[in-house]
């Protein structure tokens, strides 16, 4: 796995960040988006098939041959993923344009060399007019460890006035296997009250503890950002438009940043988590609903969420799986009935009269397929041992809180709600 550090540039010499900003804006960018036209003729299956077609031209327009080789790699990069979300959603999306001061990559140790100096850590990048020395700053600690490492590309980024100096690191994360897994986390996204609602099970379905991140101030701040793009809208303000949906995007991300990374957290208390996610393909084309609703469920981030929970979780030594999210919240976690009535955030089933949160039973259901997909894993796919037990839990309606407070000190990024009461059980 790539792991990007980000650092800044300290106190530039503006003559040399003068020469950095010409070559970005100009032979870079424009010879950029030449690659990415000619990739669009050829279709390159790997960033090879496009050398031929664009090296000498790149040459001749005045890249040294690292960068290149750098400006073919960055092209074939955005070629691919355009195909991707062409494959994924059809007609919706842009051919690959670089506009403005793009970000110009760096093959290390090629074209930027790493080097220490007492006390300070510096890269020389080398450009059509010569090599450019610059000082980095940022967390000593992260600092060391990429200075350490052997990162093989990198960026210089240009944001407003800064510069920044992105590098990728190649993690090695243990390889982990289904097969020993002892705690069984399911995850459930949602769009109202809670945005991720989880609950652990050992491999017997017992539960070991349950997690809730509130979604009050998110939807609550969405909504703000929504009603004040419909204003502008109307006001027909398009510079601030554009102001605010970056301002939102912004909020979305730092919000589901927090809210995995303590479900992670609170993760690591368990022993070999299995991590199990909804696999949410087609979830948004199945849904018609009124015109409020669906805002919030399309303009809802479940999938960048999942990317980041998977590569969290991943970094932590979890096992990470997408499994089928499909009826995950109909059937009833305990006996597994499909007789269940949903009121609010009430769940009831009619068949065992087991009653719980609806997000918490949706979990629960996820981890009981987690479960499954690891005895299944372990060639046990009819093994007894984790058979729904409807028996020792029957009557015991509160069994997951009950779970909770017996493991007391572990759960301490668990935001508790009283489990509803549940109407017809
Ligand atoms: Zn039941």
């Amino acid at each position: 796995m790539q792991k990007t550090y980000r650092f800044k540039i300290k106190d530039p010499n503006p003559g040399k960040i003068a020469v950095l900003r010409y070559l970005a804006a100009g032979p870079w960018r424009k010879e950029l988006n030449f690659a990415v036209e000619m990739a669009k003729g050829h279709r390159p299956g790997t960033a090879y098939d496009l050398h031929p077609f664009i090296y000498t031209d790149l040459r001749l327009f005045g890249l040294s041959s690292q960068l290149a080789c750098a400006c073919r790699d960055r092209a074939f990069e955005a070629y691919q993923s355009h195909q991707e979300l062409q494959k994924s959603d059809p007609g919706r999306h842009w051919f690959p344009h670089f506009d403005g001061v793009t970000a110009i990559r760096l093959n290390i140790p090629r074209s930027c060399r790493l080097f220490e100096r007492p006390g300070q850590h510096w890269i020389e990048v080398s450009t059509p007019e010569g090599c450019i020395a610059l000082r980095v700053a940022g967390r000593i600690e992260a600092l060391e460890r990429v200075w350490r490492s052997k990162p093989t590309h990198a960026e210089i980024v240009f944001k407003r006035d800064e510069v920044f100096f992105h590098v990728g690191v190649a993690v090695c994360l243990p390889k982990v296997s289904p097969k020993d897994r002892r705690t069984f986390i399911g995850i459930d996204f949602n769009v109202l009250n809670h945005l991720i609602v989880a609950r652990a099970t050992d491999a017997a379905g017992r539960a070991l503890g349950c997690f809730f991140f509130p979604a009050g101030r998110f939807n609550w701040k969405r909504k703000h950002f929504a009603v004040s793009r419909r204003e502008l809208q109307q006001a027909g303000a398009h510079c601030k438009l554009k102001g605010i949906r970056k301002r939102e995007q912004n909020f979305v991300d730092a919000f589901l940043h927090q809210a995995t990374t303590s479900l992670v957290r609170w993760g690591r208390h368990f022993p070999r988590p299995f991590l199990a996610i909804e696999d949410l393909s087609g979830i948004r084309a199945n849904v018609k609903a009124s015109r409020n609703w669906n805002r919030k469920l399309h303009s809802w981030p479940f999938r960048s969420g999942q990317a980041m929970l998977r590569y969290k979780g991943l970094s932590e030594g979890f096992f990470v799986k997408q499994l089928r999210g499909a009826f995950s919240s109909r059937y009833c976690s305990r006996c597994g009935g499909r007789n269940t009535r949903r009121s609010g955030a009430s769940f009831a089933c009619l068949e065992c009269g087991y009653g719980l949160n609806v997000h918490l039973n949706g979990a629960a259901n996820m981890a009981w397929r987690a479960v499954r997909y690891t005895l299944a894993a372990a060639g046990r796919a009819g093994d007894k041992t984790a058979e729904r037990q409807p028996g020792p839990y029957a009557g015991d309606r509160d069994a997951t809180l009950a779970a909770q407070s017996s493991l007391g000190g572990h759960l301490d990024y668990v935001f508790c709600k009283p489990l509803t009461s549940v109407r017809g059980s």
